[in-house]
């Protein structure tokens, strides 16, 4: 949110919200320390927040680079855990094909890998979280997830990126779902959800089919995070009260 490391960001979110993404998502990047970890362990023990934490992606080919990636994630994982993450997300690369017979193939490789990713780790494999970039990868992440005893983050974001019905989605895969990524469309994806239609819809849902995983509103900037919780707040309040006729 702010541009800045992970620590004055965990600072600044302290107290305003329930989960906080932290994005480990480049093997090189911009990792805490040690020293980090504990703060953001001494934040969490004073403010009530879990975390949860999204990983590099996992790639399903090109042998040496598939390798020196696993051992990447299975480091960061290693660093992060002592902050008990709720979740660990991941992308697959490159994307699912879209026809059968080698969506299988992509399904066995990456199912291969995400469960040698939490056995390295020692990590439970339901705890790893396989994230959709798209719509039409909605499926073959759901029966990733199905077949690697994996959960799904599901991005709703992308999903209304490409016109598609996130509501449609998260009705139809709820029960392996245990983290949303929520931003609206406008120029592109992750604005605020400002830009996101029918929220209220959405909440209605989480309520009734009793969602119990994270809500993120993966936004980047202070102006879209604070019109993000307005906007969630604002249609919270607008929701009608519990017993009433639907
Ligand atoms: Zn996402």
């Amino acid at each position: 949110v702010l541009p800045d490391h992970v620590v004055p960001n965990v600072e600044w979110l302290a107290g305003k919200v329930d989960d906080v993404q932290l994005l480990l998502v480049e093997p090189e990047g911009d990792v805490p320390g040690p020293a980090q970890v504990e703060r953001l362990c001494q934040l969490a023990s004073l403010y009530g927040h879990s975390y949860t934490v999204h990983l590099p992606t996992i790639l399903t080919a090109d042998g040496f680079r598939q390798r020196n990636r696993m051992e990447a994630m299975v480091r960061l994982i290693r660093l992060a855990l002592p902050v008990e993450p709720l979740g660990w997300v991941v992308h697959v690369a490159p994307a699912p094909p879209t026809d059968a017979p080698e969506r299988k193939a992509w399904r066995q490789a990456a199912t291969a890998l995400v469960k040698e990713l939490a056995s390295t780790a020692e990590i439970p494999v339901h705890s790893v979280q396989v994230e959709n970039q798209g719509e039409q990868d909605v499926l073959a992440h759901v029966e990733l997830a199905q077949e690697s005893g994996a959960a799904m983050c599901m991005d709703l974001g992308h999903i209304l990126r490409e016109k598609g019905d996130p509501l449609a989605h998260l009705e139809a895969h709820l029960p392996l779902v245990t983290h949303l990524h929520v931003h609206g469309v406008a120029d592109r994806d992750h604005r605020s959800l400002v830009h996101y239609p029918a929220l209220g819809a959405l909440l209605d849902t989480l309520v009734r089919r009793t969602f119990t995983g994270v809500f993120t509103m993966e936004v980047f900037g202070v102006e879209p995070f604070e019109s993000s919780l307005a906007a969630v707040l604002a249609a919270w309040a607008r929701r009608p009260p519990p017993g009433s006729p639907a």
